[in-house]
């Protein structure tokens, strides 16, 4: 039986729930957790915002720790890898997307968390493929939150290359936001942090930026007309986008991560008279997290934690829910 932490209801509380997961599939292998990140998403999933949850509910998709068995047909993995698990925990392998390598475009991928119990929980399940080996050096206990906050903000950078004569804006400094200025730095930009917290300015600066501004104050906001080449959103409310918008060169991009519910409301003039674009991406494929994994580990970017004990879980929930984190909360037994 697996011991896991799961609500029975929308922003019910996380209780005590065990499992049977059955006979260990082929091509799967069965994590021990060690240390679980805490991503927004697992709150939104909990509370049924995105209307595809699942009761009982195991939250946890930034999973770190070792591998205690392995399919008949496993051969990338063996028993004692320290490993971590994200968002997707399989694929169908046969799509267009899978073909090409964008696994994590695949329409069919299992979710970690999205009818499949995730990682609140002494062991989790996933398919071979989607779980990646660590590099050697790299910190285990802030592993975690890079399998889905960091492979996030990580592969935009990627998908739409993102130069180091860049300048790149990030609205939000949480669990994503902080991790996206440590990897733009890094990767070589003029990076400015959009924050709504004060307290976090200073902060903002150590972990990468070199500039900030306040992401609810709209003259601060227009000062910087025309500056980005790029803006990377990681909250999830709505913010005056048209605004944002003009803080764009010719060219610019406004990138959505962050799962904002309400519409966008863009006026389609601040997008076609500079040939602006706006446009969203999910998590990143095996080889980009592992790609990601090798940089984070050759730039010492890491992720920032609080550590709860999994016992506390309900307690590390409310500490994420009223915006005190910094920066992402890790989970450990
Ligand atoms: P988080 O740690 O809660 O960070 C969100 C940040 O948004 C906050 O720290 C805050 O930053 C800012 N914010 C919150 N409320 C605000 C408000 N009223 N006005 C202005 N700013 C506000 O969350 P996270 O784990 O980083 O996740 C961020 C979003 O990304 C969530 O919607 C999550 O579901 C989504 N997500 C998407 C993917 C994907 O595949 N695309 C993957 C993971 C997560 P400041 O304090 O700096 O203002
Ligand atoms: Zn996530």
């Amino acid at each position: 039986m697996i011991k896991a932490y799961a609500a029975n209801e929308p922003g019910g509380k996380l209780e005590p729930f065990e499992y049977d997961p059955g006979e260990l599939g082929p091509d799967q292998v069965e994590i021990t957790v060690d240390y679980c990140g805490i991503c927004h998403s697992d709150i939104s999933m909990l509370d049924n915002e995105w209307g595809m949850t699942t009761y009982p509910f195991v939250p946890g998709h930034e999973v770190a720790g070792r591998i205690t068995q392995i399919g008949d047909h496993v051969t990338s993995l063996a028993v004692g890898d320290i490993v971590g698990l994200g968002w997707h925990s399989g694929y169908c392998h046969s799509c267009p997307s899978c073909n090409a390598g964008d696994h994590n475009l695949c329409a069919s991928a299992q979710g970690t968390i999205v009818g499949h119990h995730g990682g609140f929980a002494d062991k989790v399940r996933a398919e071979a493929c989607s779980v990646i080996k660590l590099p050697e050096g790299l910190d285990v206990e802030s592993a975690g939150p890079l399998f889905c906050g960091g492979i996030t903000v990580f592969n935009p950078l990627v998908q739409f290359d993102v130069k180091p004569t860049d300048k790149v804006g990030v609205i939000g400094i949480g669990g994503l936001g902080h991790i996206a200025l440590q990897f733009l730095n890094a990767w070589g930009c003029e990076v400015t942090a959009f924050t709504s917290s004060a307290s976090k300015k200073t902060e903002a600066l150590e972990l990468g930026a070199h500039h900030t501004i306040n992401s609810r104050d709209e003259a601060e906001i227009a000062e910087a007309a025309g500056s980005f080449d790029m803006l990377l959103s990681t909250v999830n409310v709505k913010l005056d986008w048209n605004l944002y918008l003009q803080t764009l060169k010719p060219k610019g991009r406004l990138h959505f991560v962050g799962a904002t519910l309400e519409p966008l409301d863009i006026g389609v003039f601040g997008l076609i008279g500079a040939q602006r674009s706006i446009s969203g991406s999910p998590v990143g494929s095996p080889a980009t997290i592992a790609a990601m994994l090798d940089f984070a580990n050759q730039h010492d970017v890491q992720p920032v934690i609080e550590k709860f004990k999994f016992e506390q879980v309900n307690e590390a929930l409310d500490h994420l829910r009223n915006g005190k984190a910094k920066y992402r909360i890790v989970l450990q037994q």
